[in-house]
């Protein structure tokens, strides 16, 4: 899907964050087009969710250097929920729950915000619900889900799928999945994966945080970035995961230094 003129979406240049005073992030680049899928992998601990959760703009960290632009627009400054706004999506690793929020309401509510902002009109409960129908079909959710609490005794599995749905219906024109394919079963990891397949387009871009290269054979990323001790250490195609694959992150530790300025 990559065309050579296709318009940057995101790009972060040299970022670094601390947490509690302890850095984290040590000059991360990446730039992601429209139309592209990343895959960022690396150890537990190297610094994945932080990232996310930075682009996502997570209160908890202190940016210190560097500047995070979507689409042309530098949101350092911006709150979480300006970013969503402006089609930035986070799924979680740890998706939250939400007792005592139905799932509907709740969906409903982030639906209309987003259409509210981008000019639209509130879909009335009606029309919302069978745009919902629709959209349950991509994840191979049951209505009932609906009814319940956001995430509220879920399963690992019907969170992830959850997730994906919220996406199904928020249309981010960047999706950012952290390990959206810990915990689930076989079953679970095809129908996330051909949602998340079902999602991309020409004008949107994922990045998928994965610690298993078996998710890659569901879903085909562009490129892939391998993270180490908070930095991008190496990108390449979707041959780097094979070779992580077959000689773990160990090898990362013996390879010549690979600075990918992008
Ligand atoms: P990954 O997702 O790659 O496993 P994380 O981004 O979750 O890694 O964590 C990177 C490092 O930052 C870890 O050493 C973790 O303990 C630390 N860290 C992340 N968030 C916090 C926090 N809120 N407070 C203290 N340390 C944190
Ligand atoms: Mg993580």
């Amino acid at each position: 899907m990559i065309k050579e003129n296709s318009k940057v979406i995101l790009s972060v240049r040299n970022l670094n964050a601390n947490v509690e005073g302890t850095t984290i992030l040590k000059g991360v680049n990446l730039e992601v087009k429209a139309g592209e899928i990343h895959a960022i992998m690396g150890r537990n601990g190297s610094g994945k969710s932080t990232f996310a959760k930075i682009l996502a703009g997570h209160p908890d960290y202190e940016i210190t250097a560097g500047e995070i632009i979507f689409h042309g627009e530098n949101i350092l400054d911006l709150e979480p929920e300006e970013r969503a706004l402006k089609g930035i999506f986070l799924a979680f690793q740890y998706p939250l729950e939400i007792p005592g929020v139905s799932n509907l309401d709740f969906l409903r509510v982030a639906y209309n915000s987003r259409r509210k902002h981008s000019g639209q009109e509130e879909l009335d409960a009606f029309d919302f619900e069978d745009l919902v129908a629709e959209k349950l079909d991509v994840v191979k959710m049951n209505a009932s889900f609906l009814e319940r609490s956001v995430n509220e005794g879920f399963s690992g599995g019907e969170k992830k799928r959850n997730e994906i749905l919220q996406m199904a219906l928020l249309e981010p024109s960047l999706a950012i999945l952290d390990e959206t394919d810990s915990g689930l079963d076989i079953d679970a990891l095809k129908i996330v994966a051909n949602g998340v397949n079902q999602l991309a387009n020409p004008d949107n871009a994922t990045v998928m945080i994965t610690h298993y290269q078996r998710l890659l054979n569901y879903i085909e990323p562009d490129y892939i970035h391998v993270m180490q001790t908070g930095k991008i250490l190496m990108s390449g195609g979707k041959e780097l995961a094979l070779e992580l694959e077959e000689k773990g992150y160990d090898f990362l530790d013996n390879e010549a230094l690979v600075e990918v300025g992008v």
